[in-house]
């Protein structure tokens, strides 16, 4: 079957890496689908998308806010229209099933109405002088040109949260899509230019990390970066940005609890346990990974799962009546497989899955079982480290306080659930979690754009994404001064 060859988005034309080299992008619920040809980029590409964005900086940057966001509110009415292709290609091209496809486009598209309301915001502040006639207010300027790389697990949804208050904050942007996942970003980009994005103001460079993200990072031009990916890389990331005092946004892994109590309506609980550990093959930075079960509803609430996600329906995620996708390629098999093996070296007992799935509907995909796992301790690897997968951690627990420091026991702080009826364990759930987000009586997955998104531990660097964080990381303070009073006035002395 032939396929498309994508190229780099640089200053408005789309150009071949100077590498001559091309990577292709494979549908990993059938490895005989090519979905495209890309660009395998390089330093020299980043650069000259650096420099095309610091020249389109010039103009971006003082063109009014209103009207940048009347394009993201254009943007946000296309993608509407073209919400079902872009979820089928994207279904194919990361295979999580279309209804969450659907989900990934919406995500943006709400992101650009949320976004195109900032252009009439955008609010500083004024306040009194300490001297007489004089003014000072604070205004929100622009960083200049922002690099992003991004992870491929929400390959439209991310981009947008990046490239949306950016964008209305007056910014231009090299953005770098994952290597598994670049056709997303095309379409998201490709639907700013239909809206009437000026050229330059936003450049695509695709490629792999170490060749196409690193020098990003390390470009002198990019004066901010915002990375979502592993905290592995998140770590090489934020070194080099720091080394080069560049504000960094890191957004990263996550080893998310839910916390169900004995008072919990179980049932519940039990639909909530299934989506978030489930929900896109488990390759959620905010899927359920580990389920903390109080020691009374424990033996039912493990039967009733381990019936649950033996039904699930595991296939091509086009074929609407599919429940679970593939994993997005053969290294998260790897993974998946890897820990399942761990946690049993551990002492914990798989209850379903643990393997892959290779036959018949899944020979020619990355499909690997929905995996129940029991019996784990909470300082197991199992518990502890990311697999991203398919792959939940049962642990059990004596009383509501023994759950709090086993959901706190571990290096990440991203998203938490708790299911209880009783108020009070509610609010000091929500008070003690150690993590960016917490849910009562709903699974760890699920955040909206207008609220703040990330976490604490080693999950993130203190930024937000969504929600007016967005903001803050897109903009500096200018502190401004004007004195009419004709005479010299000093500050703190006069
Ligand atoms: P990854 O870290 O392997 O890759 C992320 C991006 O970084 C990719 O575009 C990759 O090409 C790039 N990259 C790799 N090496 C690089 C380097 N040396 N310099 C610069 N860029 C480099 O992560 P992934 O496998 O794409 O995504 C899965 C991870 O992302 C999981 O850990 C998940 O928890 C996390 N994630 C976090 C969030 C969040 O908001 N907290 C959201 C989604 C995914």
């Amino acid at each position: 079957m032939s396929h498309k060859l994508y190229k780099n988005l640089i200053g408005g034309e789309w150009v071949a890496a100077k590498t001559g080299k091309t990577f292709l992008n494979i549908n990993p619920a059938d490895k005989n689908d090519i979905v495209g040809e890309f660009q395998s980029s390089g330093a020299d590409d980043v650069d000259a998308a650096v420099k095309a964005a610091e020249a389109a900086f010039k103009t971006w940057r003082i063109f009014p806010a209103p009207k940048r966001a009347e394009i993201l509110y254009r943007t946000g009415q296309l993608l509407e229209q073209r919400k079902e292709q872009y979820a089928q290609e994207m279904t194919r091209e990361m295979g999580k099933v279309i209804a969450e496809t659907r989900g990934d486009v919406q995500e943006a598209i709400d992101t650009a109405y949320y976004m195109a309301g900032e252009g009439r915001r955008l609010f500083g502040q004024t306040t009194p002088s300490e001297l007489q006639n004089k003014f000072a207010m604070s205004v929100r300027m622009p960083v200049g040109v922002c690099g992003m790389i991004a992870p491929w697990n929400f390959p439209m949804a991310i981009p947008s949260w990046k490239l949306f208050p950016a964008l209305v904050c007056g910014n231009t942007c090299v953005i770098k899509p994952a290597e598994d996942t670049p056709l997303s970003t095309f379409n998201l980009v490709q639907t700013l230019i239909d809206a009437g994005l000026p050229k330059g103001v936003v450049n695509i460079v695709t490629g792999y990390g170490p060749d196409a993200g690193a020098p990003i990072v390390s470009h002198p031009g990019v004066r901010a970066v915002s990375f979502t990916g592993s905290s592995e890389v998140g770590r090489i990331v934020g070194q080099t940005a720091a080394a080069n005092f560049k504000p960094c946004s890191l957004e990263m892994g996550g080893k998310n609890a839910m916390i169900v109590l004995d008072d919990a309506n179980l049932d519940l609980a039990l639909d909530g346990a299934v989506w978030g550990s489930f929900g896109t093959a488990g390759q959620r930075c905010t899927a359920t990974s580990r389920i903390i079960l109080h020691k009374k509803i424990a033996a039912e609430f493990t039967e009733k799962l381990v019936t649950r996600a033996k039904a699930l329906k595991v296939g091509n995620g086009l074929d609407e009546s599919i429940e679970m996708g593939p994993q997005i390629n053969e290294q998260q098999i790897e993974t998946s497989t890897k820990y399942s093996k761990i946690a049993q070296e551990e002492g914990a007992k798989i209850l379903c899955g643990g393997t892959r799935l290779a036959e018949g509907p899944h020979a020619n995909g990355t499909f690997f079982a929905p995996t129940v796992v029991a019996g784990v301790k909470p300082k197991m690897r199992i518990a502890q480290e990311e697999v991203f997968g398919p792959v939940v951690s049962l642990i059990e627990c004596d009383s509501f306080d023994d759950a709090l420091d086993i959901a706190n026991s571990i290096q990440y702080g991203l998203s938490t659930a708790l299911y209880s009826r009783d108020v009070n364990h509610a609010f000091r759930a929500m008070r003690d979690l150690e993590a960016g987000i917490t849910y009562i009586n709903a699974p760890t997955i699920g955040a909206e754009v207008h609220l703040p998104f990330g976490g604490v531990k080693q999950t993130g660097n203190g930024h937000r994404e969504g929600g007016t964080g967005a903001l803050d990381f897109y903009t500096t303070w200018k502190s401004v001064y004007v004195d009419y009073s004709d005479k010299l006035q000093r500050a703190q002395i006069d």
